[in-house]
């Protein structure tokens, strides 16, 4: 399988240097040349299936003449070994016929896990295979930088440097990172904000000379092609426990960085058959605004209790708006140029488009935090507030009571205290068993000034060891 950039100037990679290799030359995000695609009867016959083995299923195409069968099998087993749940990514009813895909069973409570455990031992098999070691950068609000050290604390030939912004991210979030003391894991507390680390990171992709000789960066944002096409697998492990392909389903999906939804739509055009999917996102709506006024403009970031929703511009839209003009890469290359100063248009057959693939709603603080105490009274269950979106977002707008609506839980509600409680809980939500310590740990990690000469020292410093 043969990956192209959405901007159409940059050579066609293989697999293993699209997951090394992050955004393409000509600043596109990479993309696969064809999609592979099931039939329903393909797909019925993965009735069944465990995760692990529809995991295989799904994702050997687009790994076909590089990853043998049995070490893609192997990489999926190891991935998924760490979630405390048998079904991976089980399903608990709230209502009639509506679901909710509890994605936070791996380590670190969040769904990136899912993505990020599989990357990391992809990238121990292909390190390995190559004799190389790499240098992984990563800038995190909260449930990235995590789940990524998780992901890569075992891996030999990765050293892994994560920035969040001292003070400024949750103490759960925190010291998930912190209290990982393996050698290779390196934490750097940035006296500055999301922004500066993510620039800090920018700056530092776009001129590697400051790394050792031999050693190259590789990105784990969602900007990286692997993660996404590890999440497409729940979408049709979700729906064929509910009837598919015999029966659509509809997925709900709270929505930042539109990696998480865009796996969805790659399921559906896979052929799983998928009736509604719905974009759910804060208060921070580019999306929303998009598809519902063909409104695609930069607006300041709001700061709401559903952080890891907190974007001004959605990175993975990329991919979405390169099939809605039908792969002309020409076209995403003027369209981002339009952005660039601030808005972009879309043409009216590719809003029309869009329109007809996707649903969109926004949900407020307010009304987030009222339907964390709604759904609570009624069942017992408790939402976390970016899951509390995509429930909102789903009852908001469904076409259909009688099709099975899926709503994508994307962290335990123990990860966001602060919006549980404005929902009326007196004590923080319980964290696992497995992390009842979590506040006993030994932390480390480095308190470093907003500047890029100081990371970059601090970098080659702790490499040289
Ligand atoms: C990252 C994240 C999201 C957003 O996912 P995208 O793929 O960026 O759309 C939603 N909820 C939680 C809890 C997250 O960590």
């Amino acid at each position: 399988m043969k990956y192209i950039s959405t901007r159409g100037q940059a050579p066609a990679l293989n697999f293993e240097d699209v997951v090394l290799t992050g955004l393409a030359p000509d600043g596109g995000l990479y993309v696969p040349e064809t999609l592979p695609e099931f039939s329903q009867e393909e797909i019925a016959s993965w009735v069944g299936l465990s995760y692990e083995e529809l995991a295989f299923k799904v994702m050997s195409p687009f790994v076909a003449g590089e990853v043998p069968d049995a070490e893609l099998k192997r990489i999926i087993g190891e991935a998924y070994k760490s979630f405390r749940h048998g079904a991976i990514a089980p399903l608990v009813q709230t209502s009639h016929n509506e679901w909710i895909l509890e994605l936070f069973q791996g380590p670190t409570l969040a769904f990136k896990d899912f993505a990020l455990q599989f990357l990391g031992h992809l990238l121990d098999y292909i390190l390995k295979k190559r004799q190389q070691k790499v240098v992984i950068m990563g800038a995190t609000s909260g449930d990235t930088g995590s789940a990524a050290i998780e992901g890569c604390r075992r891996s030999e030939n990765v050293d892994i440097f994560i920035l969040h912004p001292h003070n400024r991210v949750s103490n759960v979030q925190r010291r998930q990172m912190t209290t990982v003391l393996e050698n290779n894991v390196h934490n750097i507390a940035l006296d500055g904000n999301f922004d500066d680390c993510q620039n800090m990171v920018k700056a530092s992709f776009a001129n590697q000379g400051f790394l050792p000789e031999g050693r190259q960066l590789v990105a784990v944002n969602s900007i990286n092609w692997a993660r996404i096409m590890a999440q497409i697998v729940y979408y049709f492990y979700a729906a064929l426990a509910l009837g598919a392909p015999a029966r659509p389903v509809s997925f709900s999906v709270p929505t930042g960085n539109f990696g998480d939804i865009f796996a969805g739509y790659l399921a559906k055009r896979m052929g799983l058959p998928i009736e509604q999917l719905v974009i759910a996102t804060n208060s921070n709506d580019i999306l929303h605004r998009c598809i519902s006024a063909n409104d695609h403009s930069k607006q300041p970031l709001e700061h709401t209790l559903s952080p890891s929703m907190d974007i001004m511009v959605s990175s993975n839209f990329e991919r979405m708006l390169f099939d809605l003009y039908q792969r002309d890469g020409d076209a995403i290359r003027q369209l981002m140029e339009d952005f660039k100063s601030g808005a972009m248009h879309l043409s009216d057959t590719a809003l029309e488009r869009a329109r007809a693939l996707f649903s969109s709603h926004r949900v407020d603080d307010a009304r987030m935090v009222e339907v964390i105490r709604e759904v609570f009274e009624k069942t017992e269950y408790l939402l976390d507030p970016h899951t509390a979106i995509g429930v909102e977002a789903a009852r908001a707008t469904r076409r259909n009571q009688s099709t099975p609506m899926v709503c994508l839980a994307t962290a335990h509600p123990a990860k966001f205290p602060e919006a549980v409680k404005e929902a009326g809980q007196s004590d923080d939500p319980a964290l696992p068993h497995h992390m009842n310590d979590l506040f006993k740990r030994e932390e480390r990690y480095e308190v470093l000034p907003n500047n890029l000469s100081d990371v970059h020292k601090f970098i080659t410093r702790t490499l040289g060891h």
